[in-house]
């Protein structure tokens, strides 16, 4: 006969192992009852399922590092509207499918503000997808060449976050804004993304190039948006200018 513990594994059943043993002596202990017994180990399995959903979820988010909205220093941006911000923070853009851009010099705190925003999403039980606008192109270009590009335009379509980091710091080829307008056009007005960018949008026709594209894209991204141009200066001279 096999014994509890290889049933629980072959049921795949990882909460219960983890506290199978702890469990039982405790049910000894407090006398507990089999309906007791029962409900407390089915919930240490539905808390471990949730943990590891949520370890999924963030590592398939992929965010470069960990950023939170609490560490932000609004006083330092004074032009920014925290209270706009604050309320994006509760993730109630996200089922509306509005986007957001943030648009500012280097340093001033755009992939900082989209990485809180993208893990506050997280913790709302939405999925995520941090990428550098570069890196999303280039993926894209690749697959068109090992036959994955369906897959590939799925994979940046599905989220219903999508972060796209660093748009402008490189002009696009035709085809790599052909794929850019692909993805924000299946995204349009069914989920959000987030894009931070060091130019204003009348620059971003030299980004995209061809004219009738940039205004395809610009129309669909800003069409649901909450825009914010960050006009101060960069986080990384803060000490800089006190010791001064
Ligand atoms: P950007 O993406 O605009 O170039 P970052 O978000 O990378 O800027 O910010 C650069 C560094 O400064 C990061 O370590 C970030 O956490 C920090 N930073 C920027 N702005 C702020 C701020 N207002 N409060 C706290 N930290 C900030
Ligand atoms: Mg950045």
């Amino acid at each position: 006969m096999k014994n509890i513990v290889s049933y629980l594994k072959d049921f795949r059943l990882a909460g219960i192992v983890k506290t199978y043993e702890l469990r039982l002596s405790e049910a000894g202990e407090k006398n507990l009852s089999h309906k007791e017994f029962l409900e407390i180990i089915l919930e240490d399995e539905r808390a471990n399922r949730e943990t590891n959903r949520k370890k999924r979820m963030y590592s398939i988010a992929h965010f470069p590092y960990q950023k939170y909205m609490e560490d932000f220093d609004f006083t330092f941006q004074p032009e920014l509207k925290k209270g706009a911000i604050l309320n994006l923070a509760t993730g109630s853009f996200i089922p509306k499918g509005e986007n957001i851009v943030l648009i500012g010099q280097p340093g001033t705190g755009k992939t900082h503000l989209s990485i809180a925003l993208g893990l506050k999403a997280l913790s709302y039980g939405y999925t995520c997808l941090f990428t550098t606008v570069w890196d999303m192109i280039t993926t894209l270009q690749s697959s068109r060449a090992d036959m994955t590009y369906k897959k590939k335009i799925e994979y940046y379509t599905k989220p219903d976050l999508l972060i796209l980091d660093e748009l402008g710091y490189r002009s696009m080829g035709e085809t790599t804004v052909e794929d850019f307008f692909e993805v924000v056009s299946r995204r349009y007005e069914k989920k959000s993304t987030i894009i931070t960018s060091n130019r204003e949008f009348t620059g971003w026709d030299k980004i995209f190039i061809d004219k009738t594209l940039t205004g395809a894209i610009v129309d669909r991204l800003i069409h649901h948006c909450h825009t914010f141009i960050i006009k101060g200066e960069s986080y990384r001279f803060k000490n800089r200018s006190k010791e001064e």
